[in-house]
């Protein structure tokens, strides 16, 4: 355990492994443009996933972006919430889209179908629903899914942070309309940078295709496209990971456990976590934790920071104070974001650090509540 400890560290494949995908790519100078790694990488995740729709992209915003030209949602009103990474808003804002934030579940801190109705009832134009599976948590799709066709509207996902979780023994990916998913590198699977979006069919999955590539198949020109099409080094990065993945996700369960069991959760009202949707296999992408106050989140911090371990105020603050976004209030969203807190995890971590930081937060806990 030396050096700063931050929230996550990217995995790397053995070095050679993805050596031998760089000789490959050397001898056949293709670099790009949906090469042979690409497709390889594309038919590997289909398969893994269980999704018969998948475009790889660049990266997970402009996958958001395309599933949102998909769905013809540019100029229109989309509701979505505030308890997310700032890309989900920024894709809907750069699309010309205006976000109209519902509140999330004080429990699941996914998107609230009973918001999402009301919000409905304020706008009764808006053209979409955009949940997010925070964390990797499932937000109530069958809810969603309900309120959507109600009314005539897609759902769709910002599912970044969804890769390897599973909701009734399908992916998590599989749900909506469409869906869009990150394989930064900071994400559970990784290709450096890029995503995919999952399209719901064939003819929506060859128009991401064309989307990607300019919109145009050779000399023959059909839509405006946009360039996001996803590198051969890329691309041989995520078939080097793609093998550990199952074994990370048991890594990362087992850390989730240590922590579980440093942090005396289900006996401390100070703190708590975050419910999982029934039916979920969780990810165990991130492990946040929910204070009772900010102060308290602060001294914790500063604790670990003591230390130099240093968690992530994940997701922080509620994009509802964006500067750049309509005005709008979430009291849940904006009442969490300022207590919650990502601690440290990745697949790698030694098993004693989960349980030192955990160990520090319960300390921190214990001498606010003593003082
Ligand atoms: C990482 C992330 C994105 C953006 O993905 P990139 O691949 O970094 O562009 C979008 N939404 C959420 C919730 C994310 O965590």
């Amino acid at each position: 355990m030396n050096g700063p400890v931050f929230v996550t560290r990217p995995f790397l494949p053995p070095q050679e492994t993805y050596q031998r995908y760089v000789t490959e790519i050397f001898n056949s100078r293709n670099l790009t443009n949906n090469g042979p790694l690409a497709r390889q990488l594309e038919q590997n995740l289909k398969k893994f996933l269980g999704l018969p729709h998948l475009s790889l992209c660049a990266n997970g915003t402009l996958a958001l972006q395309l599933a949102i030209k998909l769905l013809r949602l540019n100029g229109k009103k989309v509701i979505t919430t505030p308890f997310t990474y700032v890309a989900t808003v920024s894709a809907l804002i750069w699309e010309n889209c205006e976000p109209v934030f519902a509140d999330i579940d004080p429990e699941t801190l996914c998107i609230s179908p009973a918001q999402v109705k009301l919000r409905l009832a304020r706008h009764p134009d808006a053209a979409a629903i955009m949940g997010v599976h925070v964390y990797g948590n499932a937000c109530d799709v069958y809810g969603l899914d309900d309120i959507a066709r109600a009314n005539g509207i897609p759902a769709l996902y910002d599912a970044a942070h969804a890769f390897g979780s599973a909701l009734d023994g399908q992916s998590l990916l599989a749900f909506g309309a469409a869906a869009a998913c990150s394989f930064h590198a900071t994400k559970i699977f990784h290709t450096g940078e890029g995503g995919c979006v999952i399209a719901s069919s064939q003819t929506q999955e060859e128009k991401i295709n064309l989307l990607r590539a300019f919109g145009h198949i050779g000399d023959n020109h059909i839509s405006p496209g946009i360039n996001a099409k996803m590198s051969e080094l890329h691309a041989a990065m995520g078939l080097s990971i793609l093998p550990f993945f199952a074994g990370n996700l048991a890594k990362l369960e087992r850390l989730a456990q240590i922590y579980d069991e440093t942090l005396d959760i289900s006996s401390n009202s100070a703190l708590r976590r975050p419910a999982v949707q029934p039916g979920l296999k969780w990810n165990h992408a991130y492990y946040p934790v929910i204070f009772s106050t900010q102060e308290l989140l602060k001294t914790v911090m500063d604790t670990l920071e003591r230390c130099d371990i240093h968690p992530r105020r994940y997701f922080y603050p509620s994009l509802t104070k964006l500067p750049y976004a309509p005005a709008q209030s979430c009291p849940v969203a904006e009442d969490i974001a300022q207590r919650v807190l990502c601690l440290p995890l990745w697949p790698d971590m030694e098993a004693c650090l989960a349980a030192k930081t955990g160990k520090l937060v319960m300390e921190a806990v214990n001498s606010c509540h003593a003082a």
